[in-house]
This record gives structure tokens, sequence and C-alpha cells, in this order.
């Protein structure tokens, strides 16, 4: 049988959060009263006219830039036609044939470990429809326009990727970069980052492009993996029995982890785009372009980059450091409190993760400040409190929002590092336990581990483990 490779290419749907619509002034926050976030225009009444909103041209090129897109030198809308009964005005105002932006990329790392780059090949601006809700009435539907006119730009990619993983890593670097650039919540569960997925498969060295297959209904990136995995194996199994794979539309059900068919794929001409002629178009100024570019922030792979170099990081840490834009800033700020960034780079993406990860909260919903990382880095450096205390300190750092050298000293946390006290501690360990000792004199090494971890037990983890360990020896000795 031939051995097959997938072809996968993504649309991403990206709504920008700006203060109002598209192409009036109504709110374009999320929720609200249906139908309370409404005007004529966005409502699609009669004689009215759309006015572009200029933050999305501006936001719109940051993120095509970003993505080292060629900006369009002229801006034109078109209509798209089609009738749904979210889209009052029975078209879209979109872009045809002259996108904002073209020829981008952005550079993933492979299943193999191997920088792969994924071209992006066009990016345009459009207006989204409304919001169908079935559930809600026993035998009618009901429509939200509170979403109609809200500003998106559409991101789609070359058929480049050639499995999930690659899907994967390409979804999270476009979203990583953009929640850099400030312009969405990229939240998808509010939709405000949405992602349809085209795939087919062809055998191993073959050109042609088999029929492809959309996948809609992607609730999170999660589910777009599942869902090219489950693609993968039906359209391999159609083929191996001989089956013509059809061109279609399916849905991604997420309870029973499978895609279903859900219509055959129109053409884009179906849509009859035509020039939206109440929006005049106009040339972009090359020096306009130039600014959006110059005020472009440090982007995850920059920083990435500049993190290995300049505190000496693993190129996986730099990446997992970088990948939210808050831990990246809460990670420099810890180490301007105490420059050392290894283990302060342990400890967030390790403990610190792990907490906020394991109750659902955020670096900024949680009340710990950078320098508090720092100074329990500090502390553990001084020998004031062992690394085995830090994780406590930690956690109870985390739950009650207080400065790691102050949990410290209401805990009484405070190492024991002093001679005399660990002379005291060795000969009560040694005293409680003379059959160990008995043995240890006898030759049975492992015996005076037993020792030491009597004698951590007793002072609740506080000694110093190293000199507990000279002082047993030395009374043993
Ligand atoms: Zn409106």
């Amino acid at each position: 049988m031939a051995e097959y490779e997938m072809v996968i290419g993504l649309e991403v749907h990206l709504q920008l959060k700006t203060q109002t619509k598209l192409f009036c002034g109504c709110p374009a926050a999320f929720g609200g009263e249906p139908n309370s976030h409404t005007c004529p225009v966005c409502l699609g009444l009669p004689g009215v006219l759309p006015v572009f909103n200029e933050q999305v041209f501006e936001w719109g090129m940051r993120v095509a830039l970003a993505f080292n897109c060629e900006i369009a030198p002229r801006m034109k809308f078109d209509r798209k036609q089609y009738f749904y009964p979210d889209l009052p005005k029975g078209y879209q105002i979109s872009q045809f044939d002259q996108p904002l932006a073209q020829k981008g990329y952005l550079d993933i790392v492979d299943a193999k470990g191997n920088p792969k780059r994924i071209r992006i090949h066009r990016m345009h601006i459009e207006e989204d429809a409304g919001k169908l809700m079935h559930d809600n009435h026993a035998t009618s539907s009901l429509v939200d326009l509170n979403r109609a006119g809200v500003p998106l730009i559409e991101m789609v990619s070359e058929a480049d990727m050639r499995d999930a993983h690659e899907a994967y890593q390409y979804l999270t670097g476009l979203k990583s970069a953009i929640q850099y650039l400030d312009v969405s919540t990229c939240n998808m569960e509010e939709g405000s980052l949405r992602c349809d997925t085209n795939v087919s498969i062809r055998p191993v060295g073959q050109e042609a492009f088999g029929n492809k297959v959309e996948i809609k209904n992607l609730n999170s990136f999660r589910s777009v993996k599942l869902a090219l995995e489950y693609e993968r194996q039906r359209q391999i199994g159609m083929a191996d029995q001989g089956i013509r794979i059809p061109q279609e539309t399916r849905l991604w059900d997420e309870k029973k982890q499978v895609t279903e068919s859900m219509r055959s794929k129109e053409e884009a001409s179906d849509y009859r785009y035509f020039p939206e002629p109440d929006l005049v178009p106009f040339t972009v100024d090359a020096a306009v372009v130039e600014s959006v570019r110059k005020n472009l922030p440090e982007l995850p792979a920059q920083k990435a980059e500049r993190f290995q170099k300049e505190y000496e990081l693993s190129a996986y840490d730099a990446d997992v450091l970088t990948q939210q834009k808050n831990i990246a800033e809460f990670f420099e700020q810890a180490i301007a409190a105490y420059a050392k960034p290894k283990p302060i780079a342990n400890w967030l993406m390790g403990d610190v993760s792990a907490y906020l990860n394991a109750q659902g909260l955020t670096i900024e919903s949680v009340n710990f400040k950078p320098e508090w990382l720092g100074q329990l880095v500090e502390l553990i450096d001084k020998g004031t409190i062992s690394g085995k205390i830090a994780k406590d300190v930690l956690n109870k750092m985390l739950e009650q929002g207080q400065s790691p050298a102050k949990i410290v000293e209401q805990e009484g946390l405070q190492q024991i590092g002093d001679a005399d006290s660990l002379a005291a501690v060795a000969a009560e360990v040694i005293e409680a336990h003379p059959k160990v000792v008995d043995e240890f004199r006898a030759g049975k090494e492992s015996s005076l581990m037993f020792l030491v971890g009597q004698g951590m037990r007793k002072t609740k983890g506080r000694a110093n483990p190293k000199q507990l360990t000279d002082a047993l020896k030395q009374k043993l000795g």
C-alpha cells in the first residue's frame, strides 16, 4: 500500500479588540444583551453608509508586518454575497482580489525538532457576522447581531503543513505573537480566535494535491490536532480501499471525537464578489507602513533569541518563557531583583507554572510579585532556607500574597546551619537509633542516609543537609 502524507492549510479568523465595529460606532466588545450593540449600519438597514475604522487599518498592518507580510499599496473592499439569517445585509464586506497583505511567514519547529517555515498566503480585513442561537427556543432559532460588523483579520496559510504537530505549532506561534501585539483577546471560547482547517492526503512523492476537506467547529488548538489525526486515518482508510475522497466541509464533533459531513464545498465564484461601491479605495503611504513597522514590539521569536544570548538560557527555556508575554515580562522583572536567570527560570517554569495550572490561575491573577521570586532564589543561595523548604515557602507566597522573607520569618523556616545546633541534632539522632549506628560502624554506608533523614525530620526539613551529614560523620567517626 502507498505511503501517504497530509497536506494542511489553516484559515484563522482573528477578532480585533477595537472599541468600535469595523464600519460603525457600535461597541465591538464580546457579550452584552442580545442585539444591544447594533445600529442601522450593522443591522444592514437601507440607505446607510459604512465608515472604515482607522484603528483596524493600523492594527491589521501590525499583524501583517509581525508575520513578515507585504502590505498592499492600495486598500480596496469587496462584497461577498451569500444569504444567511445572521447576515442581515445579504453580503459581507471583505477583501477579495486586493487583500491587506500577502506573502508572509511564520517559523515553527517540526516534529523532528528542525526549523520549518510556514508561508502565509494572505491576510485580509472583513466584518464578522452575527450569531444564531439554536438552543434557547424549542421551535425556532434566535439571532443576536452584536457580533455583526466586528472587525476580523483573516489569515490564510499556504498548504505547507504536513502533520497535526506542525498545525499545532503554527497556531500556537501565531497566537503567541498576536498576544504580544495586543490587538486581540485571542480567546477561542469567546470566538475571538477561530480556526478552519483544509486537509487532504497524497502519496508521498506526488506533486498534485488530493481533494480538499474543510473542517469547521474547532474550538481549541487541541481539537485541531485531534481532528487532523482523525482525518488522516479516515482519508487514508478510504484511499487504501480505492474510494474517492469527496471535496466537502466536515464538522468536528467534540463529544464523539469524529468529523462528520456537513455540505459539499462551494466555490469562490458562488459568492459573486464585486467591489464595494460605498467604500472608496485608497492608496497606502509607504511612510505609514514604515512607522507601523518601526513601532512593532519585540516579538516572541526575537525575545527568545535575546534571552538565549543575554541570560545564557537554552533554546527550550527561552521558548517556554517567551511564549506568553506576561510570563516573559515577569521573568525579566524577577531577574532585575536578583540576577540568577537559570534558577529563576526553573522556578517559574516548574513550581510556579504547576501551581497556576493546578488552580486554573494566571500570573496576573495572583498576588505574586516578580521580585519575590528573585528574593526566594537569593534566600536559597544565602543558605537562609533549603531548596526543599523553598518549595513550601513558594506555595505559601502564592496562596497568601506575601514576600518570602515574611513567610520564612512568620513560620520560622530559616535553615539550621550553625554547627552547635546541628551537633545537638546529630547527637539526639545517634542516641535514638543505636542499632543503625552499629550497622553503620560495621560498614553499612546506607545507614548514614537513614540517620540524615531522621535529622531532617526532627528539624522539619530545616537542617542544612550537607552540614548535618558532616556533623553526623564527625560524631560517628
Ligand atoms: Zn452598528
